[in-house]
């Protein structure tokens, strides 16, 4: 291991944008398909593995969707909730917000509420246990229409869930207009959740102008395409307004060609809060340390570069004003013990 990479791993971390099914690894579906012997996925790990190597963004969404066929009652959704908090604890992550699709369950036949128990019991669990402390932000999945934006908002402000922070809206971009989901977020927000659209992952600036103005995102999830527009980028670097950036996401669903050619350096240059994530880690055969280890070497940092990078996760999170002075201040004390050490 190299000595950034050394840094990396030991290195306290927030993590903003990862997704609950995407976070599912070989070794949580080897524990879910042993509840449902029935099911299709591999069962010996060997070939678990190779089903689980990405190949192209088809084989990424039949790796997904053999997931989700594995969710099947509530304590699948727990035991899967509580082992990605046990993957992140490994990671030093000690701040997740965790993207998570309710509909994806609830159209399947698992009740909301007992969905939602679940994913609060693993997340009380999970904090107490493995000193993990997740959030969640439930997306509807823009692909199944309003439908199952009308059924996330339903579930996001009527229901009460104690970890509940933010409302977000995930799936294809092409053909799928955000404006369309304003009412949704007029209602997530007026509830008092905060908005984290994905936007600019496949589409252009267009889409990101759209979030932020119908959506009044505060965050953006990707926003990839902002560098094809000076305006924006001001935008977004005068108003604070972070971009969720996932780097090897964004090469596995081609929204960028090439690593070399990935905007991250733009954005920074042009002074846009740029935290760094992983997406759908085990699906994309990455995770957030090797994330990290990419915007490092694009961005050319230093072990106080990368320090600063997981600043901005903080400053970037929904965390309140006592969580984020705590885990910066971890931060600072490693970095700190890192320099006396060589
Ligand atoms: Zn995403």
């Amino acid at each position: 291991m190299s000595d950034l990479n050394a840094f990396i791993a030991g290195l306290p971390k927030a993590e903003l944008h990862v997704h609950h099914v995407g976070s599912a690894s070989p070794r949580i579906v080897a524990e879910l398909a042993a509840r449902h012997p029935d099911s299709s996925v591999p069962h010996d790990p060997e070939a678990l593995r190779e089903f689980f190597t990405f190949t192209d963004f088809a084989h990424f969404i039949e790796v997904y969707l053999s997931v989700v066929d594995l969710l099947r009652d509530a304590e699948d959704v727990r035991l899967l909730t509580y082992e990605i908090a046990r993957d992140l604890a490994r990671q030093q992550v000690r701040y997740a917000e965790l993207t998570v699709t309710p509909f994806s369950s609830t159209s399947r036949g698992i009740p909301a509420e007992a969905f939602l128990e679940a994913i609060e019991d693993a997340r009380t669990a999970a904090e107490k246990e493995l000193g993990v402390v997740l959030r969640w932000t439930f997306d509807i999945p823009g692909e199944a229409g309003l439908p199952a934006a009308e059924e996330t908002t339903r579930i996001a402000t009527g229901l009460g869930c104690d970890g509940l922070i933010s409302f977000g809206l995930g799936g294809p971009e092409i053909g799928v207009p955000r404006p369309q989901f304003k009412p949704y977020f007029d209602r997530a927000i007026a509830a008092g959740l905060r908005s984290v659209p994905h936007a600019g992952e496949t589409t252009g600036p267009g889409t990101i102008w759209d979030a932020l103005t119908s959506l009044r995102a505060e965050r953006i999830g990707h926003g990839t395409s902002a560098t094809q527009d000076p305006r924006l980028l001001e935008h977004l670097a005068e108003q604070q307004i972070p971009l969720e950036v996932c780097p090897t996401s964004n090469i596995a669903t081609r929204a960028v060609a090439d690593l070399d050619e990935h905007p991250v350096r733009e954005m920074v240059e042009a002074g846009v809060l740029v935290t760094v994530n992983s997406d759908d880690p085990p699906m994309f055969s990455t995770d957030l340390n090797t994330e990290y280890a990419i915007a490092a070497r694009l961005l050319s940092l230093d072990a106080a570069g990368i320090a600063e990078l997981a600043r901005n996760a903080v400053r970037a999170s929904f965390m309140d004003e006592a969580g984020k002075r705590g885990l910066s201040g971890e931060i600072d004390a490693y970095l700190t013990d890192w320099g006396r050490q060589s």
